[in-house]
C-alpha cells in the first residue's frame, strides 16, 4: 500500500471508488486511482541429455536453494521472451523454441508462474549473478526438499510425469498457501548447500 501519491504527493485514501467493487489506493488530492494486479513469474524447463538446467539461487528470497531459471515479467515482453531473458541472466544459456508448460495461479501472493519448455540453442551455460551454480540435474538427482519454491516443485513433477508417459501438455493449477508444507520445501533459511550437480 501507498502513503503518498507518486504523482503529487499527497496523502493516499484507501477506499472503493465509485462505480468498483474492492478498495484501492486514491490520492486524496489529485483523485488518480492506482491499481495493483497480480505480478506475472516466467520461466523455462530445459533438457539436455535426460537432465534439467537448474540454478541455485544466490540472492534472497531462498538463498542457496534450487530453483528453475524464472523471474519477473517485464514491461514490453512477450512471456516467453521474458523466460528467456530470465534464463541468459541465470544460468547464461541461450534458448528458443518456447511451449507453454505450466501456468500456476498462487493467488494469496498475487502472482500467476508460467513456465516454458525451451531448447538450448548453444551448448554453454554458466551461473550469472544471481546463481551460485547453474547446471544440468538428472530427475533422480533432484534434491527435492531444497527446492527454493512451491510451483517449482509442481513444474518439474509435471516434467517428469509427462515425460515418463511420452507426451508434454500444459498444466493448469493452483497453489495454496499450504503448499510449502504438502510438498515438503524445508523451510529452514539455512538450506543444505550439499544438494549439489
Ligand atoms: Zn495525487
Amino acid at each position: 500500500m501507498r502513503t503518498y501519491c507518486p504523482t503529487c504527493a499527497a496523502q493516499i485514501e484507501h477506499r472503493v471508488p465509485s462505480g468498483d467493487d474492492r478498495p484501492r489506493d486514491i490520492c486524496s488530492a489529485c483523485g488518480e486511482i492506482f491499481y495493483d494486479n497480480p505480478r506475472n513469474v516466467v520461466g523455462t524447463i530445459v533438457e539436455r541429455n535426460g537432465a534439467i538446467l537448474m540454478c541455485r539461487r544466490a540472492i534472497d528470497p531462498r538463498r542457496g536453494f534450487w530453483t528453475l531459471p524464472a523471474g519477473f515479467l517485464e514491461l514490453g515482453e512477450s512471456g516467453f521472451s521474458g523466460a528467456a531473458r530470465e534464463t541468459r541472466e541465470e544460468a547464461n544459456a541461450e534458448v528458443d523454441q518456447g511451449e507453454l508448460f505450466a501456468m500456476i495461479d498462487i493467488t494469496h501472493i498475487g502472482q500467476i508462474h508460467i513456465f516454458y519448455r525451451a531448447t538450448l540453442v548453444s551448448d554453454y551455460w554458466a551461473p550469472g549473478p544471481e546463481s551460485e551454480i547453474s547446471c544440468f540435474i538428472d530427475e533422480q538427482d533432484i534434491a527435492w526438499s531444497q527446492l527454493a519454491f512451491p510451483s517449482i516443485h509442481r513444474t518439474l513433477t509435471h516434467y517428469f510425469n509427462d515425460r515418463r508417459r511420452g507426451y508434454f501438455e500444459p498444466h493448469i493449477e493452483t497453489l495454496e498457501r499450504d503448499s510449502w508444507q504438502t510438498l515438503g520445501l524445508d523451510r529452514d533459511p539455512t538450506p543444505n548447500r550439499h544438494a549439489r550437480c
